[in-house]
């Protein structure tokens, strides 16, 4: 079996560690017999999106996120196919923020994003970011997920109709809001850095399996075998034990 991935603006859009998702996302497909193949598209190269089954945009300061958008407004109408097409969207912080409405940077320019949902991300208080480590529980589908990851992000995310999680510590969408992230079935966004999939394994085979999906429409989650990990079931226990948390999400409606 072949999953194809785009990952957008690698050179630009890759902080704390985000690479660390396509990593994980390519040893955990082959552990499985999986050819998971990862295409860059920078600004300005040509592609089809809708060719993927899977795209990734990881997150960036202010500067990239000007830098890329009128690239990334360019494709709009490609990512659109791509999204009617059943590629899956994997989009963290400044990646996520431009898929909404608008972001506002640190300096209060205000950029036009995509628009593939209602939410929009506003700047914050002067100086004021959501910094630390986060934890938030996730219903995904179904499949209740306790998710761990870093944050930092001045803008705040908000008008988001369909949360990825409620936040059991830290920020998420913003200073006050208790839910984090973003899913409606074809987008998932986050503020989880850290990077997100190497901290949360099972997160990493729901994004597998939504991209085969797209090729084999009768997948299912519980079709990836298990695979044994330990040094992120102990890196996860080390920090759940910080705030004396189980590896168990609560069942919640969000
Ligand atoms: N520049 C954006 C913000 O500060 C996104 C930052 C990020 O991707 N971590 O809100």
């Amino acid at each position: 079996m072949i999953v194809k991935c785009a990952w957008m603006y690698h050179d630009i859009m890759d902080l704390y560690g985000d690479k660390g998702n396509i990593m994980t996302l390519t040893s955990r497909a082959s552990q499985r017999g999986i050819d998971f193949q990862v295409t860059t598209v920078g600004i300005g190269q040509e592609a089809d999106l809708s060719d993927f089954d899977l795209v990734f945009m990881g997150g960036g300061a202010d500067k990239e996120q000007v830098a890329l958008i009128p690239d990334l407004l360019s494709r709009k109408d490609n990512i659109r196919k791509a999204m009617d097409e059943n590629t899956f969207f994997l989009l963290i912080c400044g990646g996520y923020q431009l898929f909404g409405q608008y972001y506002e940077t640190a300096d209060r320019e205000k950029i036009e994003g995509l628009k593939f949902a209602d939410y929009y991300t506003a700047t914050g208080k002067a100086k004021s970011r959501c910094i630390g480590n986060i934890i938030i529980d996730a219903p995904l589908d179904g499949i209740n997920l306790r998710l761990i990851g870093f944050e930092n992000h001045g803008g705040q995310t908000m008008n988001v109709a369909h949360p990825l999680g409620k936040v059991v510590h830290g920020y998420g969408n913003s200073f006050d809001g208790g839910y984090e992230g973003y899913y409606d079935g074809h987008i998932l966004g986050t503020y989880l850095h850290g990077p997100l999939l190497p901290k949360n394994g099972q997160l990493a085979d729901f994004v597998l399996t939504k991209a085969i999906q797209k090729r084999n429409p009768e997948f299912t989650f519980d079709m990836l075998a298990p695979i044994d990990q330990p040094w992120e079931g102990i890196a996860r226990k080390a920090l759940l034990d910080r705030w004396k948390l189980e590896d168990k999400a609560e069942v919640h409606n969000s």
